[in-house]
């Protein structure tokens, strides 16, 4: 049996993992299009803020590769699947053939509507994009960081430590408007202040003006006008899914999985950021945020892959779903949510 995984993300690599210790003869293959395959997406604001270095990040790709006896293709990306040769194609027209695949392809950032140069916005998701930004800071004093969740905090906070000055700008729906782990948008916002950050809450950008590298100036809806070097764009972001195209997998934006994260084709399965599963209780859609919900997703994935005893995602638990590392945003800034919501 040939496996196929894409995506070297904690569900991917936790079930090239399950697939192994379950199948000790398996063909097993993964690719990822990052060229460093093992390291921690927690850990970027802490280099970020420049208190951890870039090798604490990164694990041994060729350990992970043979302690699990696999294939692993790095820094290629899966640019087409071919639905009727079982095919995956990659960017440098490599072909390979899967008898079970699984897409754990997570999520890109969601672009702002008033992008018109590239310039000064700057992406916060991947190794390459906080080396990217870590040089950049070097020569900076301020930044502005344009989102509202998680990510815009952690951000924020990391380069804030880092020593700059740092505005964060929410649009129309405010500062932590899911409520994530019982915090209210206003303790999220005076704990901001509290470290010296300056918050403007539902305030969207409606432009971004050029006067030379690293001198913008972006524009909100209310009429303020700040100066700022670069912009960290976190406005949520979406599944990864282009290269599906083709493929005969159904979804909208995310890969629409059953309870066993099996795609509407038999022989794909999706875990992870990039996957939504109905939860008929509730009538609602629900997709992962979350590293250790990203591992069990994983895990199951590869046991539904392997075929013999199908076992069930729980739909109504956050264990599948929204469980951090790092524990909850709460505790990791000291402030104090209501727990049952
Ligand atoms: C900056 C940051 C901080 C975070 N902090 C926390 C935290 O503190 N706690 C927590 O629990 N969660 C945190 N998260 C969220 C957590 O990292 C994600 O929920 C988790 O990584 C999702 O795992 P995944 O395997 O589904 O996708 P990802 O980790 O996004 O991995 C997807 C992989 O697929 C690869 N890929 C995508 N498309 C292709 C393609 N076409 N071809 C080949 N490869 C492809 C990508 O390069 C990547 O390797 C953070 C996320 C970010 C961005």
């Amino acid at each position: 049996m040939q496996y196929w995984i894409i995506g070297s993300g904690p569900a991917g690599r936790s079930a090239a993992a399950e697939l192994r210790r379950l199948d000790t003869k398996a063909d097993i293959g993964l690719v990822t299009e990052e060229t460093e395959p093992v390291y921690s997406r927690l850990e970027l604001p802490s280099y970020l803020s420049g208190e951890r270095s870039r090798d604490e990040l990164i694990g041994n790709a060729k350990d992970f590769a043979r302690e699990y006896d696999l294939q692993l293709i790095t820094g290629r990306r899966v640019v087409n699947l071919d639905p009727k040769k079982n095919l995956l194609v990659l960017s440098d027209k490599r072909q390979l053939r899967f008898d079970r695949l699984l897409i754990a392809t997570g999520t890109r950032p969601k672009v702002p509507s008033f992008q018109h140069t590239s310039d000064a916005l700057y992406s916060f998701r991947t190794l390459a994009d906080a080396q990217r930004l870590v040089r950049t800071l070097e020569h900076l004093e301020n930044a502005l960081v344009y989102g509202n969740g998680i990510l815009a905090v952690e951000t924020a906070r990391a380069l804030k430590k880092r020593g700059l000055e740092v505005t964060v700008i929410a649009d129309d729906e405010g500062l932590w408007p899911n409520h994530f782990g019982g915090l209210t948008g206003e303790q999220v916002s005076e704990y901001l202040q509290s470290l010296g950050i300056t918050v403007h809450e539902n305030d969207p950008i409606t432009d971004l003006l050029d006067e030379a590298t690293f001198h913008y100036f972006a524009r909100t809806r209310s009429g303020r006008t700040i100066r700022t070097q670069l912009i960290v764009q976190l406005l949520g972001c979406l599944p990864r899914t282009r290269f599906l195209r083709n493929a005969g997998v159904e979804g909208n934006g995310g890969i629409f999985v059953n309870k066993y994260l099996q795609s509407s084709r038999e022989d794909v399965f999706a875990a992870g950021d990039c996957a939504v599963i109905e939860d008929t209780e509730k009538s609602a859609q629900r997709s992962n945020f979350g590293w250790l919900s990203a591992i069990r997703q994983g895990k199951l994935a590869a046991k539904n892959m392997i075929g013999e005893q199908p076992v069930e995602v729980d739909v109504t638990s956050d264990d599948y779903f929204f469980r951090l590392e790092g524990g909850d945003p709460a505790s990791r800034w000291n402030l104090h949510g209501d727990a049952t919501s």
